[in-house]
């Protein structure tokens, strides 16, 4: 250990944001760059405890007291030949994961823990930048061929570990870029697309074959697709949005996140569009809903223009602090500020919307609310008596909705269907747990569309994961 008293001289500190009315003036990234000093004293407060709890809090199991050190005696390329043992694509954890590792640290039990997620981060960009990160191509070919169905992070990730176990893999996407939810849902200025991009040219130089604009199950057959390919991975996401049917749900102006994050993430990237443009330039705006996919929505639409912006939750508001019903090193579940949070917006939380309110064109005018009333009926923490508070009801004026509710499942016309796949209780994937098989003999399945909407580096875990299985079933078949 380099420093072992790190944690006692210094404090956890991240690098600065660029000022909010800065970097509303357009969607790029806004974390400043830390020094090589500043990282080396934050991964000295790493105390490298016997049992890493960080590292278990990880879903990818990343081996982070071991990389902190690395950090610490600056030895990037180390540090960056240990992070990747785990991890495929760091430069999207390390911007995007809401770290359960730094919910995990021992530090965070009576101090702020280590700034691991930014640790990681700048050891994959020091590696990109000093060239010691580049792509490998694989040695020895098995001539089998695998398809992996959806490119977001679990098909990526699929598809990285098949191709450098021999194997011949083609993405396909149904999307003109390839990068599924980090491409199309998450703005840029949360992650760049550019970083999305230089991975996807890595790829194709390790000799990944990218086929977009192709949506499988209707422009490539599924008798096809069994006909052309050894083993089948589907990684398409969930995709299916949780609605809100209340009266008036048809009026003007009310849309699903994905279908303004999408559109967004266009006209940043100036890719055409065909549907209708949905601009919160002026407008006030409500979004319905928590989670990142809520939080991306009100960056947006500050950056947009929007007069106001409003997010409504249906719960009570989380704690700031742990409590006895969220134990170290429990993931906790606590009030969320994001950057985007920070960037203006008016959160109200117990409300429940009634109905919608339009005018006689069937424009929006607002949303009808009423307080909500919560009671917790046993020991867990959670809120699950509810009660509207009687001649509590208002209306909260507004131009545009955001639904932010999540997401049921995958979608099963087509493909799914077509390839006649089981599914779970709620719509998911089966993936036979750890074997990712589903019940068709060579088709597996990965990351949201098996487990349910979740988080990037879960499906990264699941991809890797699936790719084992994958390959472990081909080379039997040899
Ligand atoms: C707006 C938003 C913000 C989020 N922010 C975060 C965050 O900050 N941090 C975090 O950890 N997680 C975040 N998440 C969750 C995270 O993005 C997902 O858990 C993750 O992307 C799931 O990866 P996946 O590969 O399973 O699926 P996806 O990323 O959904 O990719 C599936 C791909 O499959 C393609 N596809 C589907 N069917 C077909 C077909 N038949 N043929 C060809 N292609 C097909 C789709 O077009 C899509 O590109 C966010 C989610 C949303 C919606
Ligand atoms: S991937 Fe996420 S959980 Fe794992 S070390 Fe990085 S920030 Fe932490």
């Amino acid at each position: 250990m380099g420093k072992i008293n790190g944690f006692l001289i210094h404090e956890r500190e991240l690098p600065p944001k660029l000022e909010v009315e800065k970097r509303l003036q357009d969607y790029k990234e806004f974390i400043q760059k830390p020094s090589d000093e500043q990282l080396k004293c934050q991964s000295a407060r790493c105390m490298d405890c016997g049992i890493p709890f960080c590292q278990s809090g990880c879903p990818l199991g990343n081996l982070i007291p071991e990389f902190n050190e690395a950090v610490y005696q600056k030895q990037w390329e180390k540090a960056y030949r240990i992070l990747i043992s785990t991890n495929n694509f760091p430069e999207f954890t390390g911007r995007i994961c809401p770290a359960p590792c730094e919910s995990a640290c021992v530090l965070g039990i009576n101090d702020q823990p280590v700034t691991i997620e930014e640790i990681e981060k700048n050891i994959i960009e020091i590696a990109f930048e000093q060239g010691f990160a580049r792509p490998k191509v694989p040695l020895l070919r098995t001539n089998k061929r695998v398809a992996v169905v959806g490119s977001g992070p679990a098909g990526l990730a699929a598809a990285y570990q098949l191709n450098q176990m021999g194997h011949y893999v083609t993405v396909f996407e149904r999307d003109p870029e390839i990068g599924g939810l980090l491409r199309f849902g998450i703005p840029d200025f949360k992650l760049d697309k550019n970083i999305v991009e230089r991975r996807v040219q890595w790829m194709k130089e390790e000799g990944v074959l990218f086929s977009t604009g192709v949506n499988v199950g209707i422009d490539y057959s599924v008798e096809q697709l069994n006909r052309d390919f050894e083993a089948i991975v589907l990684a398409t996401g969930s995709t299916v949005p949780k609605e809100l049917v209340i009266p008036n749900h048809d009026a003007k102006g009310i849309y699903f996140a994905m279908d303004f994050l999408k559109q967004s993430n266009k006209k940043v990237s100036g890719i055409p569009f065909e549907e209708e443009e949905i601009d919160a330039k002026g407008k006030k705006v409500v979004v319905i809903g928590g989670g990142d996919t809520g939080s991306d929505c009100i960056g947006t639409s500050n950056r947009q223009g929007a007069e106001i912006v409003y997010q409504i939750y249906y719960k009570p508001m989380q704690p700031m602090e742990r409590d006895e019903t969220m134990p170290w090193p429990a993931y906790p579940a606590l009030l969320q500020i994001t950057s985007s949070h920070e960037e203006g917006c008016e959160r109200m939380w117990s409300v429940n919307s009634k109905e919608f309110v339009k005018d006689e064109n069937g424009n929006l005018k607002g949303v009808r609310l009423i307080e909500a009333e919560w009671t917790k009926d046993s020991d867990d923490g959670k809120w699950n008596l509810y009660t509207e508070k009687p001649g509590s009801e208002f209306i909260l004026e507004c131009d545009l909705v955001f639904i932010a509710l999540g997401y049921t499942h995958v979608e099963h016309k087509g493909l799914v269907e077509g390839l006649d796949i089981h599914l779970d209780p709620k719509g998911n994937l089966i993936g036979n747990n750890k074997e990712y098989k589903t019940n068709q003999d060579k088709v597996f399945s990965c990351g949201d569309a098996r487990k349910g909407q979740s988080l990037v580096v879960w499906a990264i875990a699941e991809g890797r994961e699936c790719a084992e299985k994958v390959n472990e079933f081909l080379i039997s078949e040899m």
